[in-house]
């Protein structure tokens, strides 16, 4: 009898989490985002006061998260290079794939399972290709005893080593909460950058969380008993560029996420994560992980909006890319991101409903699972044809209707673009 009810029990809660899996596949679904709905979901502090409220964590989350995304220069509109562009790094957020023999098939450790290594990604083979053009001779030598000639082969790999850095993924913070003074965009995500001298907003921000910890002895997410928090922004000078910082964080004191209790559930349970808002960036018919090999390269492809009556894309060195970015119809490219399997197939592949592996890059996964320092031999040549741009006229026959196609594909160009505020670069 006993056992009957358990068994019981089992099957109801086996029935309430395919509710709440088929309720997360509704709402997956509408988790894809136009570039603007995107901006809305993040929260960049840029006016002079702004008010943000962190929200309690979801299962298994921490309030503050931690994520890698490279900061580099990639190829802008009009020519120009943008600096201090953000990319999702795959090696240090994606799950580590199996680590593959010379016969492509997956390397066993002692114990017979698969070996496991970083998801490959070329941002950071170039950074680990850099590093080994160092001289080695030096190790261990302190700088007062080197002689002249050891001092030479110094300066030389400290400038390596300033190289080297611009490709390594940088360590950013993540907060999911509510910009206050924009309610109506609900659940905002605010990323902001580790700062190794510890004068980052991390280090603003953790004294004022841990005073109004012990001073009101409540979580200053929660809910009911939580915070709203004060930012206080400022223009920073640094090297003759404005930026904008953050000169004072303050907690305002114990208040309710929301007067309507049903606009606080919302916001509470929320599925949206980091994941869905920080997306690894991709242009028309290129995976991420092409993607990020064109950054490696110098040849990183963009929108080209700068005349109004010919917008589209440009692949330097790639005219065939850019021909087929420029012509394919909706049709072609619409189901690339939506490829759904039976739902038992999923069951037997964990890793595949993660939500932030798509299928093409499950292709890449198994295409590339090599050691990182492996990639940079593929991404070596890739530099080559950076100094001759591909001039627009490539795509100037291209019809208006299709341009319009196109441009959808901005979302995940460029997603970054005035988002992020500018970091003070230290
Ligand atoms: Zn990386």
């Amino acid at each position: 009898m006993e056992n009957q009810t358990q068994t019981g029990q089992e099957n109801l809660s086996q029935l309430k989490s395919m509710f709440s899996d088929y309720q997360k596949k509704q709402t997956q679904s509408t988790n894809r985002k136009s570039r603007e709905d995107l901006l809305a979901k993040y929260f960049v502090p840029r006016k002079t006061k702004e008010i943000f409220r962190i929200l309690p964590p979801k299962a298994g989350k921490k309030h503050i998260e931690e994520a890698f995304f490279h900061v580099v220069t990639t190829n802008a509109a009009g020519g120009k290079k943008k600096h201090g562009t953000v990319i999702y790094c795959p090696a240090h957020n994606d799950p580590k794939v199996p680590k593959l023999g010379t016969d492509g098939k997956p390397l066993l450790d002692s114990n017979g399972a698969p070996m496991l290594v970083p998801a490959p990604c070329p941002l950071c083979a170039r950074h680990k290709t850099w590093l080994a053009k160092q001289d080695p001779s030096l190790k261990g030598i302190k700088k007062e005893n080197m002689n002249d000639l050891q001092l030479v082969v110094k300066a030389k790999n400290d400038e390596i080593y300033k190289e080297a850095i611009k490709w390594d993924a940088k360590k950013f913070y993540i907060v999911r909460g509510i910009d206050k003074g924009l309610e109506k965009d609900g659940v905002k995500f605010w990323r902001f950058k580790h700062n190794y001298k510890n004068q980052g907003t991390l280090d603003k921000l953790l004294p004022i969380l841990e005073d109004y910890m012990t001073s009101q002895q409540a979580d200053f997410s929660d809910a009911m008993t939580g915070t709203d928090l004060n930012i206080i922004m400022t223009d920073s000078e640094f090297n003759g560029h404005v930026y904008k910082a953050i000169s004072a964080i303050t907690a305002k004191g114990k208040s309710p996420l929301h007067a309507d209790p049903q606009v606080m559930q919302v916001w509470v349970d929320d599925d949206v994560s980091w994941r869905d808002v920080f997306l690894p960036k991709k242009a028309p018919n290129t995976t991420p992980y092409e993607f990020l090999e064109m950054v490696a390269g110098g040849t990183s492809p963009y929108w080209e909006d700068t005349d109004q009556t010919n917008k589209h894309w440009v692949f330097p060195g790639r005219p065939d890319l850019e021909e087929k970015a420029n012509t394919r119809t909706m049709n072609l490219d619409s189901d690339d991101d939506d490829f759904e399997q039976a739902s038992d197939l999923n069951e037997e592949l964990p890793r595949v409903t993660i939500s932030n592996i798509t299928p093409d890059k499950v292709g890449t996964f198994t295409d590339d699972a090599t050691d990182l320092g492996k990639e940079t031999l593929a991404a070596a040549p890739v530099a080559a044809p950076v100094a001759a741009p591909v001039a627009a006229p490539v795509a100037a026959p291209v019809a208006e209707t299709q341009v319009a196609d196109v441009s959808d594909d901005v979302t995940d160009n460029d997603s970054d673009s005035n988002s992020d505020y500018d970091d003070l670069p230290f």
